[in-house]
């Protein structure tokens, strides 16, 4: 029954120099709202941004890099949204202003939210080391707009993104398709055209996708596929990638990272009960700690 949900599933259309992914997210969902008591927009957004971070964490090509997407807002209803992927583990939270929660319409736009925000998306490679980072201004209806318009207008690369959310909340999905003309590696453009022939044919196929297609647990991402480009010389899907919740706090790891703080810093942070406490803000859970399990 699941078989469809919690997976990243990639696809190429070489002759169209096409490429992209599908993402269909349901019990890791449930997972990561179960630790917060959201209301339903704030859930949403976070559901999107979720999925959206599975669209671009699976293309990470070093299975220890981490992707991480954090929305820094100004005069905010959402005061902070992070997310990340690392080795198909996903985690977010968000942090928010309740009591003005009231003001938002019932189908917010991204100021609405974000007030004048941005999305800093970062991409992490693990054996290189290489970094980077890309700014999306949250402006415009959508999440799925904003991240479209930043991959096509800042890098170039013409790019098709729908990120959509069911009714009951419990189900997201996306899409992201990309035109590559100058193959996978992206090297320099220098032939960037704004007109695409080939690019223009698969978007047009991509954007007869429904909503209610990506949210549908009963359709196979591969049917779904078929559906889009059935009349396409060649598709190739890749496999598929598993995704789960996962996070990296434990008592073993908060003990860890405390220990290597400067005794006079860790006395600093002792309270009244006697403990450090280390707070989890994706998890919602607090690591007390006893300073003396420290050492040194
Ligand atoms: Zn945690």
């Amino acid at each position: 029954m699941t078989a469809n949900l919690d997976v990243a599933v990639g696809f190429t259309l070489p002759l169209r120099h096409a490429r992209g992914r599908l993402v269909r997210l349901g019990p890791l969902l449930d997972e990561v709202l179960a630790a917060h008591a959201y209301p339903a927009p704030v859930a949403r957004i976070l559901s999107e941004a979720l999925v959206l971070t599975g669209l671009l964490g699976a293309m990470l090509k070093d299975a220890g890099g981490q992707l991480t997407m954090q929305a820094q807002t100004e005069n905010g209803i959402v005061e902070l949204l992070v997310c990340d992927y690392r080795g198909g583990e996903l985690r977010g939270y968000v942090r928010f202003d309740g009591d003005r929660l009231h003001d938002l319409p019932k189908l917010p736009t991204l100021s609405d939210l974000f007030g004048k925000g941005y999305l800093a998306i970062t991409f992490d490679q693990n054996t290189s080391g290489e970094r980077y980072q890309g700014i999306v201004p949250l402006e415009g209806q959508s999440l799925a707009d904003a991240v479209q318009n930043f991959f096509g207008q800042s890098e170039q690369i013409p790019s098709l993104v729908r990120l959509a959310v069911d009714d009951t909340g419990h189900i997201a999905g996306g899409i992201l398709l990309q035109h590559l003309p100058e193959g996978e590696e992206g090297r320099e453009r220098i032939h960037t055209r704004l007109d695409h022939p080939e690019w223009d044919h698969v978007r047009i196929l991509a954007e007869t996708i429904k909503s209610n297609e990506l949210v549908d647990r009963e359709l196979a991402i591969e049917t779904l596929l078929w559906r889009l480009f059935h009349e396409e010389e060649e598709v190739r899907v890749l496999n598929a990638v598993p995704l789960t919740r996962g996070c990296r706090c434990t008592f073993e790891h908060v003990r860890d990272v405390l220990a290597r703080f400067a005794a006079a810093d860790r006395d600093a942070m002792i309270a009244e009960d006697g403990f450090i406490t280390v707070a989890c803000e994706f998890c919602s859970r607090s690591f007390p700690i006893r300073p003396g399990d420290l050492g040194g």
